[in-house]
């Protein structure tokens, strides 16, 4: 049984086809440029070379088309027939409110997502857009919502509600939502598998830290919080993200240098985190290499990144009243061995121990804990596709 996966933004989309015999990658894929001049569509077999094709793509339902065509081309494409895709696995950024788990999309589902415009402005639209492109291309074939919230969605109202008058909920539904839930969905569960975890002592915590970064706590894969808020803009320093500030920065900012607060917040989102700290990158790679040669400003950047994980990781351990497990994973979490040991080196108080051998290798799920160490720590890299291609089955009843 094969599925399609599908991350649509505004101007590009990307695909996985992924065999769920033994959930390997078929083919993938990205559409670039959609609607704009210069569109292609980058397409790769595993063993094969990259099959690359400039054409026109003024909307996204001549990019899914494209995509079809590159899948059963006799050549280049993996399927003999579109109709051996069993389902489509849509990747959404917000399900508000109202959806706490992946969902077989319909006219229903199409409307919230068209509410939830105003919380995830930049990829909402989009994401629709995607799944009525697969709907006019593959009529017939079932497609699931899979919501970035939703993981965050098991939080209690203790958790994810702001201080602010109640009001603002009950008209706005603002509240704490956090994101990149598929990855610490997914994470947290292959934690449990992996480890072998035993009921009762689930809890884990999982420090997703790429570009965009955040932690979470979960009890039996169950989020109990989250650190990224309404917005992803919420929790940990970031590649160019703040994180946590105080909203005071944001009046101060507007009124001394005369901006709105769309700009500041621009600024906050896109001009700050670790490359405005560094005054160099928001690339982790750029800021080791920086700090080695002796660069001041790349080490307090890279030490404030770490002052945050380590904080929220303090306060999940105390929050959970303990921690059976702590994951790393994403671009910094799977690949920076450095920061992983000095990051644990600050949890000795918990217990924690890792063994520096373990902890070099990559590219694998790993246990890098020392078998004496009370807290056990993994690195299992992320995979949101396969896991938006499991729900997928299972929302859709396949198996
Ligand atoms: P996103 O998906 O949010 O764009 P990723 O999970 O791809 O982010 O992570 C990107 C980050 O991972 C970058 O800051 C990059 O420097 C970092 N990274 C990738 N490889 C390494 C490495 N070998 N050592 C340290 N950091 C790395």
């Amino acid at each position: 049984m094969k599925v399609l996966v599908i991350n649509a933004g505004s101007s590009s989309l990307k695909y996985q086809l992924i065999d769920m015999e033994d959930e390997s990658v078929k083919a993938k894929g990205l559409c670039e440029r959609i609607g704009m001049e210069g569109s292609k569509l980058t397409h790769k077999v595993p063993g094969k070379a990259d099959y690359v094709e400039k054409r026109e793509m003024p909307t996204h339902k001549t990019a899914m088309q494209m995509v079809l065509e590159a899948l059963v081309d006799p050549e280049h494409g993996v399927l003999k027939n579109i109709n051996d895709i069993s389902a489509v696995g849509h990747r959404v950024l917000h399900g508000g409110s109202t959806y706490t788990e992946s969902i077989l999309v319909d006219d229903n589902v199409k409307k919230v997502i068209r509410e939830c415009f105003d919380l995830g402005p930049l990829h909402n639209p989009a994401n629709l857009m995607g799944i009525e492109a697969c709907e006019a291309n593959m009529p017939g074939t079932p497609g699931v919502a899979v919501f970035d919230t939703a993981f965050g969605m098991g939080m209690e109202p203790y958790a994810y509600l702001y201080a602010i008058p109640m009001e603002y909920y009950d008209k706005y539904k603002i509240r704490r939502y956090g994101f990149h839930g598929t990855s610490h969905m997914f994470v947290s569960g292959e934690t449990i598998k992996f480890g072998k975890l035993p009921a009762g002592h689930q809890k884990v915590i999982v420090a997703h830290l790429g570009n965009g970064a955040s932690v979470s706590a979960s009890i039996g894969g169950k989020c109990v919080d989250t650190s990224m808020g309404l917005t992803p803009l919420e929790g940990l320093v970031m590649g160019t993200r703040s994180g946590d500030i105080d909203p005071a920065v944001v009046q101060f900012i507007a009124n001394h240098e005369n901006k709105t607060v769309d700009e500041v917040l621009n600024i906050l989102n896109k001009k700050s985190g670790v490359e405005a700290l560094s005054g160099i990158s928001s690339d982790f790679r750029d800021l080791s290499k920086a700090e080695a040669e002796g660069n001041k400003r790349a080490a307090l950047a890279l030490a404030s990144f770490k002052h945050r994980v380590l904080k929220y990781i303090g306060a999940y351990i105390a929050e959970m009243n303990g921690c059976d497990a702590i994951t790393f994973t994403a671009g910094i979490g799977e690949n920076d061995a450095a920061l992983r040991e000095s990051i644990c080196a600050n949890l000795s108080y918990a217990g924690i121990v890792i063994d520096p051998e373990k902890n070099k290798i990559r590219g694998k799920n790993v246990e890098i804990s020392a078998p004496e160490s009370k807290i056990r720590v993994f690195v299992i890299p992320t995979n949101e596709e396969l896991a938006i291609a499991r729900e997928t089955v299972r929302v859709a009843g396949l198996k």
